[in-house]
């Protein structure tokens, strides 16, 4: 071994860590610096574009602690892990013994609760997956708010349930079993396409019996009867890793983890994967961001936590009824009560994010800003409530606990300088008159260089010298300076301490006396302060869970009066619900489209599904006549609906539904690599599998990833299907050969479209019927394509296409759809298509009667 790679003690140390820390990134404290070696400082070096040195032989970078932030930042959006290992207790013996160092946080994209790492309008996840015999065990948890819960997915093909979830929690960091992820490859596909960050871990850390240790544990029960989880419930395979991890990351106890929410399926509405997306609830197809959805159109919540709330909501709808009637009555209240409406919205803007901050106060990662946060927030609240907000508490808060908070907040209010930015500086936080021990240790403190100079003055009359100086550095403390020439008349009693080549320096008793008593100030200032301080951190750590009541309270307000206020800016109108399976929408409109036309120009519609006779629709119309807006308006008003909403209509009368689909195209996940019409096919089948009565399935252009005559057939095949389960459907179509069928189950619906002269304008109204021709060729004219090519197209479809034969269909082709058959088709007569050719020819402007006279002969024998 060469004497490069002897390790000294502090690198024995490192190495010691870094074992126990192999996915992350080690920041090692040294001194001011955070340091990185070997691999870790090339990744990093390379990754931030630092500069790598060398020490002993190896690799190193380092970054100074003040600045590590913005470094963390961009490591965590690089996907890394960082342990923060800090020195525990400093060098002793003057720096010869090695520090203690030790990892005091793992950072993770979902276990961070510092502002400058959070999105403050996005929900924080972290989401463990375990299979188990009965099906995926998902458990998930927000730090940030304290919420955990459990629910068990179906195994389904293709992981679709799973994938739903996903996409309702959305969340930023993902655990999972390493021999799930490595053992089934398309699992380990759909989590490497997610957004999240994909954590393996060992399969033991899902263990269920340690699950149910862990959790009773964490709440210190000896069972989980409370929260109606058994000792050996599936679901703790997944909650227990999760919990394991969130405590091996965060390394505190995490007191906001108070309660375990066990999620039955059918508490929420059942929206899968590819409906969500094709609705854009909350981020959009095109570019994944929240522009054009519905959140961005309902959104007028005034907090951060109302806002992330309103993403749960929305994504989350409900099916109880009671619970959505209990929200349609808080806004109802709100959109009547117009001065408390402005009253509560003036005060909500006065609200800080008190979830995120009473979070970090409990993992002791506050600053003192934080606790002034609080109390406005706390202060913003007790204006804010009053009788009747009572029932929208989650937990009633006694008079005594609404006296301790309102005392905290005031002290705080009179306690923390709320000026000073930073972390915990001494002289910086508290206030002078808060605590009259501090004021007069300060005093002293200050008051110090008074007291020196007046002891400077004393000397020099008393010694003569007048040019003696009265200075200090860190070796010798304070002393006094008297240059050579006045050195005679300086007093026996004087100390000397150093001589230099002009001057000597000296101290004295009572320069030390005097020393010591400054000194002894500004530590024991700075002492009190931190005490001062401390208590009050610690007592607002006390009402922790009031405090998470209260910003629940305030992030549901937020979400009514947002509900409120849209309703009143939009003027949507509250549904009503129904016992019977019904879905009755008078004038109803969609809420995003409607606010990007200029004022009035959405031309609202119909829909009528009552619980017996035609609950199926067949939608024809051409291209861009307005299928599709109608089509996804009437979903996004269920939704709305079962959060509790206003919706965008003038009535609206509807039964709860249990689960919603909407296939509205499906050339996006051409990107994955799979066919449409595969794709298409998939999804037909999940919803033939899934969909029951109280469902609502809509279906736009089916079969267009396909030939036009195996498209017909599967949406033919479909139709019947759909029709047989009763479910209330809307089937959009362009074969409007469809409509030909048995329609006495069917409501035929098709949007309005008046043509004169060749020029087609769409009325957007939908009406009962069918349309009569597609009209796409006269859509591509207007979109610009030249007259030859139309013609052309005209022509090509004269000779091509004929009505498709349903006579000769059978009733169930959906197994052998795939299968052409030729014969469908019938000829078109020549003849015809002559005289038709012929027609658009003649120049009539340019013929005589006679011209026309024979032309008109010559195409009657033609027939
Ligand atoms: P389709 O599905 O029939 O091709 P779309 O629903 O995509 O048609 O609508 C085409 C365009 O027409 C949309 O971009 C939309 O702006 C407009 N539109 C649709 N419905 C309405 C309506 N009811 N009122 C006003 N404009 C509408």
């Amino acid at each position: 071994m060469s004497a490069d790679e002897i390790l000294t003690p502090m690198m024995v140390q490192y190495h010691q860590i870094k074992e126990q820390h192999q996915g992350e990134v080690l920041f090692f404290r040294l001194g001011d610096f955070y340091e990185m070696f070997e691999d870790d400082a090339r990744e990093v070096s390379r990754l931030l574009n630092l500069t790598l040195t060398k020490r002993n032989g190896q690799p190193m970078c380092g970054i100074p602690y003040h600045a590590a932030k913005t470094y963390i930042k961009r490591l965590l959006e690089a996907g890394k892990k960082i342990a923060i290992c800090e020195q525990i207790s400093l060098n002793q013996d003057g720096g010869k013994k090695l520090a203690t160092r030790e990892v005091v946080q793992v950072i993770t994209p979902a276990t961070v609760i510092e502002d400058d790492y959070l999105d403050a309008e996005q929900s924080s996840y972290v989401l463990s997956i375990s299979f188990q015999k009965q099906g995926i065990a998902v458990s998930y948890a927000d730090i940030t708010t304290g919420e955990f819960s459990l629910r068990t997915v179906a195994k389904d093909d293709h992981y679709g349930s799973l994938l739903s979830v996903l996409e309702q929690i959305r969340p930023r960091e993902i655990l999972v079993n390493e021999d799930d992820y490595f053992l089934y490859q398309d699992f380990q596909g759909l989590l490497d396409a997610q957004q999240a960050m994909v954590s393996k871990l060992p399969p033991w850390r899902f263990s269920i019996i340690d699950g149910y240790s862990l959790l009773c544990n964490h709440i210190g029960s000896t069972s989980l009867k409370a929260f109606s989880l058994e000792e050996k419930d599936h679901r703790l395979s997944s909650a227990g890793a999760l919990l394991w991890y969130l405590r091996e990351t965060a390394k505190t106890s995490l007191n906001q983890i108070e309660s375990f929410t066990v999620v039955e399926e059918n508490h929420f509405l059942h929206i899968d994967e590819a409906s969500r997306k094709s609705l854009e609830l909350v981020s959009n197809t095109s570019d994944g961001s929240e522009k054009f959805t519905l959140f961005s159109a309902i959104n007028a919540t005034l907090t951060s936590m109302g806002t992330r709330q309103l993403k749960n909501w929305i994504t989350r709808a409900l099916t109880d009824v009671d619970q959505i009637r209990e929200r349609q009555r808080w806004v109802e209240m709100l959109v009547e009560d117009r001065d408390e409406l402005s009253r509560v919205r003036s005060i909500l803007k006065q609200v800080l994010d008190i979830q995120r901050l009473t979070t970090r106060i409990a993992m002791n990662r506050q600053v003192p800003r934080d606790l002034t946060g609080i109390a406005q927030s706390i202060s913003a609240f007790f204006h804010l409530v009053d009788e009747r907000y009572q029932d929208l508490l989650p937990t009633k808060l006694e008079e005594m606990q609404l006296q301790t908070l309102l005392q905290l907040a005031s002290e705080i209010q009179k306690a923390i300088n709320d000026q000073w930015q930073g972390p915990f500086e001494e002289g910086k936080v508290i206030l002078k008159g808060y605590d009259a021990q501090l004021d007069t240790l300060r005093k002293t403190k200050t008051g110090g260089k008074e007291l020196l100079d007046s002891y400077l003055q004393q000397v020099k009359e008393e010694t003569g010298i007048p040019t003696i100086k009265l200075a200090s550095n860190k070796i010798l403390g304070h002393y006094m300076e008297v240059t050579k020439t006045h050195a005679a008349k300086v007093p026996a009693t004087f100390y000397r301490k150093q001589t230099l080549v002009n001057a000597e320096r000296f101290t004295s008793d009572a320069l030390i006396k005097l020393e010591q008593q400054i000194l002894q100030s500004a530590a024991l200032a700075e002492e009190r302060e931190k005490e001062v301080y401390e208590s009050l951190v610690s007592k607002t750590k006390d009402v922790q869970q009031m405090l998470l009541s209260i910003s629940s309270f305030l992030s549901d307000l937020d979400c009514l009066q947002s509900f409120a206020s849209t309703a009143i800016t939009h003027q949507y109108t509250k549904p009503s619900f129904a016992e019977e399976d019904v879905l009755i929408l008078e004038g109803a409109r969609h809420p995003v489209v409607e606010q990007h036309l200029p004022p009035g120009e959405f031309v609202p519609n119909d829909l009528t599904i009552k619980s017996t006779g035609k609950r199926f629709c067949l939608i024809t119309g051409p291209n861009m006549a307005g299928k599709s807006t109608f089509l996804r308006q009437s979903a996004l008003l269920v939704v709305l609906a079962q959060i509790g909403s206003f919706v965008p209509a003038t009535k609206a009368n509807l039964c709860v539904v249990d689960r919603l689909y909407c296939r509205v195209g499906a050339s996006d996940n051409l990107a994955r690599g799979e066919s449409t019409f595969l794709v298409e096919m998939q999804e037909a089948a999940h919803i033939l599998r899934t969909a029951t009565r109280h469902s609502l399935v809509i279906v736009d252009e089916l079969g267009r990833g396909t030939s036009t005559q195996d498209g017909m057939s599967i949406a033919y095949a479909m139709m019947q299907k759909l029709l047989s389960m009763n479910c209330k459907t809307l089937f959009a179509t362009h074969y409007h050969e469809l409509a030909r069928i048995d329609t006495s189950a069917i409501q035929l619906l098709t949007l309005q479209v008046s043509e004169q002269g060749g020029e087609v304008k769409f009325l957007r109204r939908v009406i009962e019927g069918i349309a009569n021709s597609s009209y796409g060729l006269n859509v591509a004219r207007m979109a610009g394509v030249g007259r030859d090519v139309i013609k052309q197209a005209r022509q090509f479809q004269r000779q091509h296409f004929a009505e498709y034969d349903f006579a000769a269909m059978q009733p169930d082709l959906f197994s052998a759809a795939t299968e052409g058959d030729e014969s469908s088709y019938t000829a078109f007569d020549t003849n015809e298509s002559e005289v038709i050719d012929a027609l658009e020819s003649f120049n009539i402007d340019q013929s005589s009667p006679l011209e026309a006279l024979l032309f008109l002969k010559e195409l009657q024998e033609k027939l």
